[in-house]
């Protein structure tokens, strides 16, 4: 019998019949491992309700007891972060020790939401007028939707869920349909933890799901990760619904290679942050900029090393790289390359020729290499969230960064070099919203915030951290005063501060 996933609603799972389900696949046989029930209007509103019942008793918990929760929650997660990898990896495909690392990222997040009594101080003036004082207070916004995509199954929830429960907010979670049990297995392990029925809620689907927290007048915020469209639709859909909405989008992250630079350092980067999780990163890198002379040497680096890459299922301990997530993915990623071909793009390495070790049904695809790729060409223009790295070269740090700026998108960049200047100069000049300095993929620690420019986010808040806990709260500024004998009697002019 086929498993069935199902939504987690009021702390336990639901009991009903699904109108639509979804096949989750194990990307490394290609077998269906479970159908996963899909939300209608109906669930959507179970979902929300419970969340809205929840949030007047959560919002008046004690920062003490919510604290409390949120590190015996840490200390569970911690202690089966292992079981949360292999579920990423079942369903995901990416290899065991990525998912691992994904889950330990995730981890700092949680850590970070520990400290909610410190990061929810407001300010207090004392006599900012004489006998009145003001301060601010951060209040919960009510129930706030969080939907994530297929590629960080646990880490993407959870860099919202901890600040947005810690907050005093209630959540309602909307997963991935292509990998929805780590989302399951993080709130079974918040209510083991102690989490209050109702304050985190799963809800499994697609658009219609989607659909429904972005009309519920009950969802106050909405969380977003996912592909650039998508994005897009559910900031404007949800900001003209009366919603704040944060919502991250697509990347095409550029490496650039500057001719001081440590070859083998840049080549090695390269080949980890193109193919690590089969390029199914946002912050992936996709094109290196090769500012000559440097190129062929470069490129000969780069396929010297993508050579001993070893693809195979996630589950085995030597392999480095897993299949892509879906039949439907693998072919959209393989069709690329015969287009970087047909355009003219030099095709030095073919994914489709690597060896796997794996079973023949899984979604496999090869790292592949295209060299001198020109910007109007779709392996340039497009997000192609697989194992394809392509090689521009560039005449100039100028040019190099003039390409950079010249995309669409602005998520992550890097520069490899061994001139302190050029790096500074690139850090004040490019236009992308996370720079790393000889680090290929400089996703932030959980106490800064993650998001991109451009394309790569829509709305003004970045994700997780101080950002974070901005977006789950609205402050609110009291000015009080206590009567005393002075008081002054009867006033129509504009309080003045004296
Ligand atoms: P996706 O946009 O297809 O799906 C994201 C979420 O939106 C899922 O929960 C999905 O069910 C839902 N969705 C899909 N189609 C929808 C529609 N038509 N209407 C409403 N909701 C819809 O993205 P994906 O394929 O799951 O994830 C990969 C994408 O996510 C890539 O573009 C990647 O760059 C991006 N991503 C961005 C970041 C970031 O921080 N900027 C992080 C991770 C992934």
């Amino acid at each position: 019998m086929t498993n069935r996933i199902s939504h987690w609603i009021d702390g336990k799972s639901w009991a009903g019949v699904a109108e639509r389900t979804g096949e989750v696949f194990d990307p490394a046989t290609g077998e269906v491992r479970a159908l996963v029930d899909f939300a209608g209007d109906g669930q959507v509103a179970e979902a929300v309700n419970a969340a809205a019942a929840a949030f007047p008793g959560w919002r008046d918990t004690s920062l003490a007891a919510r604290t409390k929760i949120m590190f015996a929650f840490r200390e569970l997660l911690v202690a089966r972060k292992e079981e949360l990898a292999a579920i990423v990896t079942s369903e995901h495909g990416k290899v065991l020790s990525d998912a691992a690392g994904e889950v330990q990222r995730a981890i700092e997040n949680v850590e970070y939401a520990c400290g909610a009594p410190q990061l929810l101080k407001g300010g207090y003036s004392e006599n900012a007028s004489r006998g009145v004082d003001v301060y601010s207070l951060a209040q919960p916004l009510g129930v706030v939707g969080v939907i994530s995509p297929f590629n960080f199954p646990a880490m993407v929830p959870l860099w919202f869920v901890p600040n947005a429960i810690a907050c005093g907010n209630t959540v309602v979670l909307k997963p991935s349909e292509k990998d929805p049990s780590a989302a399951n297995f993080i709130a079974e392990l918040f209510a083991e933890a102690g989490l209050p029925s109702g304050v985190l809620n799963v809800l499994h689907g697609d658009k219609v799901a989607v659909d429904g927290l972005l009309k519920h007048p009950e969802v106050k915020a909405i969380s977003f990760v996912g592909s650039t469209p998508i994005a897009r639709y559910v900031y404007e859909t949800g900001t003209a619904a009366g919603k704040r909405v944060q919502a991250l989008g697509g990347a095409k992250n550029h490496m650039v290679v500057l001719p001081d630079a440590d070859l083998d350092l840049a080549a090695d980067a390269a080949v980890s942050a193109g193919f690590g999780s089969a390029g199914e990163r946002c912050m992936a890198v996709s094109v290196v900029v090769a500012v000559e002379p440097v190129g062929d040497e470069l490129v000969s680096k780069i396929t010297e090393r993508m050579g001993r890459l070893r693809v195979g299922d996630g589950r085995r301990p030597d392999s480095e790289m897993g299949p892509l997530v879906t039949a439907a993915h693998r072919e959209r990623v393989a069709s690329y390359l015969d287009a970087g071909v047909e355009a003219g793009a030099r095709l030095v390495v073919d994914g489709r020729e690597a060896g796997v070790d794996g079973d023949s049904g899984g979604f496999w695809l090869g790292p592949t290499l295209f060299d001198q790729v020109e910007p109007g060409m779709s392996i340039y223009t497009d997000e192609i969230f697989g194992p394809v790295l392509c090689v521009a070269r560039a005449h100039s740090y100028d040019a190099a960064l003039a390409l950079i700026n010249a995309n669409p998108y602005g998520n992550g960049t890097a520069i490899f070099t061994n001139d302190g200047g050029a790096s500074r100069r690139f850090q004040n000049e490019v236009e992308v919203g996370m720079v790393g300095v000889n680090v290929p993929i400089p996703v932030p620690v959980g106490y800064y915030s993650f998001g991109g420019w451009k394309n790569s986010l829509f709305g003004d808040s970045h994700a997780y951290g101080p950002e974070g806990f901005h977006f789950f709260t609205r402050t609110k500024v009291v000015t009080s005063r206590w009567l005393d004998p002075s008081h002054g009697g009867v006033n129509l002019g504009f309080p003045r501060n004296v």
